[in-house]
């Protein structure tokens, strides 16, 4: 059986980031096992995100904008960002550029092949891979099977955000390509959160994305529509050709994700809780992550001491969650609010979680007090359990007690 110090279980953006920030720590020469089943040839996404920091990926940005085309049935501002950018990297450009980077170390292996299970053990885990038993002293687990936690779900907040872009080229100029639109509500929200992106290229190319927050299914036609309808009637584009597309769909979730999967098991990515729940958000979270795992590793000989995620921001996303799928359509005054009346760098804050209580307590004075309020009070009065900190997923002093052996 192939003993490996690490194996990384998903080359995506959690697996490849961890692994990138391994190759960059005093544990470079670690062996490590990173096994997909895709060959992750393709874009099969892009992520943007805004940052007021490098991030080590600077050199892949594909594009980056100082301003933000902000819109609503009676808004339409353009933001200047000042300290932060919105940045977007093309997944194909991560995926190259990580393998890249790491085909420098013989001690880095890349396998492809399904990941049937991972075993907890108390010196080592188990992978197995297309039938083979792999084995590693810390095994990092990105594959995410939301039928794994069915119960848990059905009893919390759980919407799917559903994702469909289509990078289309115009005749025409049409786009400004100085400044992306951040959540344009310009379409009918039939009792959902809907809203679209638009992240221009040039003139004549852009990337525009639908973005759902729906507990139903949602079919390739509906999606489909919905972007010729926002083509056509709100940014008046009827004559466009698709040179890309992509799709795919994310849990929105209060669950309190678990991170210690056993002794020598840790999530990463989605399957971490790492996706922002009423954004969709997660690339610069993960990257975070990644960056605190390595440190603790370091530090402790363990992975999991990674900062606990606030429980004032868990609750407020319950809250949020809890709107959307009762009265999917308020986010839309909620979030036209939200970017009327607070300073950019403040919103960014709240959504990175890192704002003060008084900017937090500033920014929700700003939204429409109804609906907030009342389902934040039905909350406090009923209350869930899953807002509720879970022992297993966030206390890791004892078992950082029990690894004490932890060689790493
Ligand atoms: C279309 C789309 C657009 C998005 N846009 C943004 C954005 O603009 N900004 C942002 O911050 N976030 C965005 N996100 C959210 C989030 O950043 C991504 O979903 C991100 O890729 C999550 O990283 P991950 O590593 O957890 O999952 P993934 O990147 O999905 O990686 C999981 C990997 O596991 C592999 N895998 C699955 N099952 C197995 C198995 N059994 N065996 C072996 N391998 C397996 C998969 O092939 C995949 O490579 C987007 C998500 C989607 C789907």
């Amino acid at each position: 059986m192939k003993h490996y110090d690490i194996i990384i279980a998903g080359s995506g953006a959690a697996g490849l980031s961890l692994a990138y920030h391994l190759s960059r720590s005093p544990l470079r020469e670690r062996s490590i096992l990173i096994v997909d089943k895709c060959a992750k040839d393709c874009n099969d996404r892009t992520w943007a995100f805004w940052a007021d920091q490098p991030t080590p990926f600077e050199s892949i940005v594909y594009r980056s904008w100082n301003r933000l085309q902000v819109v609503g049935d009676d808004l339409d501002a353009s933001v200047d960002l000042r300290d932060y950018r919105y940045q977007m990297i093309r997944g194909i450009d991560f995926y190259a550029f990580v393998r890249q980077e790491l085909a420098a170390f013989t001690n880095i292996i890349f396998l492809q092949g399904v990941v049937e299970r991972i075993e907890d053990g108390a010196d080592a885990a188990r992978v197995i891979i297309d039938g083979q038993a792999y084995t590693a002293e810390w095994v990092f687990d990105s594959i995410f099977k939301p039928s794994e936690i069915r119960d848990e779900l059905a009893d919390c907040e759980y919407l799917k955000l559903y994702f469909k872009g289509w990078e289309i080229e115009t005749d025409a100029p049409i786009f400004n390509p100085d400044a992306a639109t951040l959540m344009d509500f310009r379409t009918p929200q039939k009792n959902e959160t809907r809203f679209f992106y638009v992240l221009p290229f040039s003139p004549t190319r852009a990337l525009v994305e639908f973005t759902v927050f729906s507990a139903a299914r949602f079919s390739q036609r509906a999606y489909e529509q919905a972007l010729r309808d926002y083509l056509a009637d709100t940014l008046g584009v009827s004559d466009f050709r698709i040179v890309a597309e992509e799709s795919g769909v994310i849990p929105a979730t209060d669950y309190d994700f678990t991170r210690q999967l056993g002794r020598r098991v840790m999530t990463i990515g989605t399957k971490a809780g790492r996706v922002k729940p009423t954004t969709g958000y997660a690339f610069l979270r993960i990257l975070q992550d990644s960056a605190a795992i390595v440190a603790s590793l370091v530090a402790n000989g363990h992975p999991f001491d990674v900062p606990a995620d606030r429980r004032a921001y868990r609750w407020l996303d319950a809250v949020m969650l809890r709107v959307m799928r009762r009265h999917g359509e308020q986010l839309k005054p909620i979030f036209t609010a939200l970017f009327r009346r607070n300073p950019i760098e403040r919103i960014f804050r709240f959504l990175d979680e890192r704002a003060s209580l008084w900017e937090s307590l500033r920014l929700i004075a700003s939204l429409p007090p109804w609906t907030f309020m009342r389902t934040a009070f039905q909350m406090r009065s009923t209350p869930q359990t899953q807002v509720q900190p879970q022992p297993q997923a966030r206390s890791t002093t004892p078992i950082t007690e029990r690894l004490a052996g932890g060689s790493i």
